[in-house]
């Protein structure tokens, strides 16, 4: 008799693993989370803030995944977009350029810009860094940047460019 309630609770417990991670697996595919092991994000990393010592950049992505020997960066806004935004696709430049630095035994192939109605994979480009390294280089210099239009120190937390930029309401 004992041995039936214990293959009766093996049972159990064998569904509600499955069921667990189908609901996992749905709320990975729904948001266009890369699948493989979160290494970075809510829980796993408790604030802490990636930084390129080289190009003095730093970022917050939502999440860093880690999928067999790719990083992948992923970020939500919570508004909707018909394609990527400029200032989005720097960020995610910065993104790749930091961990390039952090992880340079790995591969960091693109990234996935998660918007309200829709998600993009951003391409890990020459093209994208450099447009990232120009903007850093421009905040640091001053020079054909419009003056700060937020009073929102929220927004220059998560900037990758704070560390370069005079306006930055983060010391
Ligand atoms: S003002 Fe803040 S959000 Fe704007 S570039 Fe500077 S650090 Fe980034």
């Amino acid at each position: 008799m004992i041995q039936i309630y214990v293959i009766l609770l093996l049972v159990l417990l064998f569904a509600v693993a499955i069921l667990l991670s189908y609901r996992s697996f749905r709320t990975g595919a729904r948001y266009s989370i890369p699948r493989g092991t979160q290494i970075y994000g809510d829980l796993v990393s408790e604030g802490q803030t990636l930084r390129s010592n080289r190009y003095a950049l730093t970022g917050k992505p939502d999440k860093v995944v880690l999928s067999g020997r790719q990083v992948i960066p992923y970020e939500f806004k919570s508004t909707d977009a018909e394609k990527p935004r400029e200032g989005h696709m720097l960020q995610m430049g910065a993104y790749f350029i930091i961990l390039e630095e952090l992880y340079p035994d790995k591969r960091i192939p693109y990234g996935i810009l998660r918007y309200r109605n829709t998600s993009f994979r951003i391409d890990n480009t020459t093209r994208i860094k450099s447009a990232a390294l120009e903007v850093a280089n421009q905040i640091r210099n001053n020079f054909g940047v419009p003056t700060r239009n937020h009073h929102s120190s929220g927004r220059c937390f998560k900037c990758s460019f704070r560390d370069n930029c005079v306006q930055s309401l983060i010391r």
